[in-house]
């Protein structure tokens, strides 16, 4: 399984990796890896007295691919683009959700596979080599209301002619024992949240496999498990799926698949003490009984939740909290104002769509400036 780095290891390599790109990141960039504590998130206002302004004609929020892909993109066109890349926003690291993982295979350009930490450190890079400055910065509120658009951070205001919001989203996670990544934990080594992105490796080959959740999203990685797993067991919490009744027949007309209805899993055991995963204990919510369920490896799929909090209501949003595009654009509720990646996007979730939509805003954008006359000429 493309099981992430370990803490330490994750901080060493974030520590690595930040120490190549330090000195040609642009000169405003202040590294928080360098300190011994990462407990102590920096202070980035503590080396300033006062609230830095700045203007900008394109600023960027996030650090995933879509972020980078729109950087490269405005900062190529000569947009001078501002990025804020955020502190341990929603508990990732800057470089986003591919931080949390090993080797990303599917990312074109990369026959061997490429590591998560280091394919988005080479985003960073390429968007710094073109003249992003980057902020390791959380922005906490954005004014839309009146142009030129403010994004504010704890050290920062920026005005900006154009805002690309590229903040991702968080897959949500179920905690029970056996669940997490510290001691006796078999997330990452059994337990994903992506089947997509995990479900080829080795260790769920021809196994037992189970997904919980009866969205859409558990169809879809059910379904697509079968591919590997001996079989398949979808474990939901009542006795109907909300999942669009295709996606449902689909699910269940596939003889891998199996369902627990009202079932919440309850314990996740490893194979002796340092063995992987190797069953689940489930309990049926209606009659309290627990049953055994092995298996070797356990996704989740009750949903993500996009990170659009600080929006404060300033963007429309769908219902589940996801900004909201024009079909086929990346253009949001707000003129000049355009939204890519994970953010905006319940249904692919992908690093390459990402991108794609990264570099989708940063065209819509450097055409939005040609319009209000912020931007003479045309790039790509
Ligand atoms: P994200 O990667 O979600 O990054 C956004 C980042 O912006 C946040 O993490 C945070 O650092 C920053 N941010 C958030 N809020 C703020 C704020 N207010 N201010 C400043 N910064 C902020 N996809 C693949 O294609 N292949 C894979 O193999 C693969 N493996 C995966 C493995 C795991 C474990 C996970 C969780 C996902 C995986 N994915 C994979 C999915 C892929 O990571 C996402 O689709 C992709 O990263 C989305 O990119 P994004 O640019 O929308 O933003
Ligand atoms: P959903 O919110 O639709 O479904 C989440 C599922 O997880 C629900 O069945 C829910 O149960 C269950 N769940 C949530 N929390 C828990 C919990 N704490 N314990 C146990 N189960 C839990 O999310 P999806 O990711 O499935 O879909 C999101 C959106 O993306 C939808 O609009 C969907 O249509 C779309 N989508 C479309 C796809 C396609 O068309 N190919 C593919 C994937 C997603 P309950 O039902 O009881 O609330």
């Amino acid at each position: 399984m493309r099981c992430c780095p370990g803490p330490n290891k994750l901080l060493s390599l974030l520590k690595k990796a930040r120490d190549a790109v330090g000195v040609a990141a642009a000169a405003s960039f202040t590294s928080p890896y360098s300190s011994a504590s990462l407990a102590a998130a920096p202070k980035v206002a503590s080396a300033m007295d006062e609230i830095q302004a700045l203007k900008t004609k394109v600023c960027i929020i996030g650090s995933g691919p879509a972020a980078h892909t729109a950087a490269i993109y405005a900062a190529r066109a000569e947009l001078k683009p501002i990025l804020f890349e955020g502190w341990m926003a929603n508990d990732i690291a800057p470089g986003g959700q591919l931080t949390t993982t090993s080797d990303v295979e599917n990312f074109p350009g990369f026959p061997d596979g490429i590591l998560g930490m280091e394919l988005m450190d080479r985003c960073r890079s390429q968007s710094v080599r073109f003249g992003t400055q980057i902020f390791t910065e959380t922005v906490s509120k954005v004014d839309f209301s009146t142009t030129p658009f403010k994004i504010y951070t704890d050290a920062k205001t920026v005005e900006a002619d154009t805002v690309v919001v590229a903040t991702g989203a968080v897959a949500k996670r179920l905690v029970f024992p056996g669940s997490g990544d510290g001691k006796g934990g078999f997330w990452n080594r059994g337990i994903s949240a992506c089947a997509v992105c995990d479900g080829a490796a080795p260790i769920f080959r021809n196994k037992p496999l189970a997904v919980i959740g009866g969205g859409d999203s558990a169809m879809e990685e059910a379904t697509f498990l079968t591919k590997y797993g001996s079989e398949v067991n979808i474990i939901h919490r009542r006795d109907t799926f909300r999942a669009s009744k295709i996606m449902q027949n689909r699910a269940l007309n596939n003889p891998k698949i199996k369902v627990l209805w009202n079932s919440e899993v309850v314990e996740a055991y490893g194979d002796g003490e340092k063995g992987p995963l190797a069953g689940l204990k489930v309990k049926n919510v209606v009659t309290g009984e627990v049953s055994d369920l092995k298996v070797s490896g356990l996704f989740f799929a009750i949903g993500h939740e996009p990170a659009t909090k600080f929006l404060d209501g300033q963007l429309e949003l769908h219902p589940d909290g996801y900004v909201k595009t024009k079909p086929g654009t990346t253009e949001t509720s707000v003129r000049g104002v355009f939204a890519a990646g994970d953010v905006q996007d319940k249904k692919y979730r992908q690093a390459v769509t990402a991108a794609g939509t990264g570099c989708m805003a940063a065209l819509e954008a450097e055409h939005y400036l040609q319009e209000i006359g912020s931007q003479e000429g045309k790039s790509d």
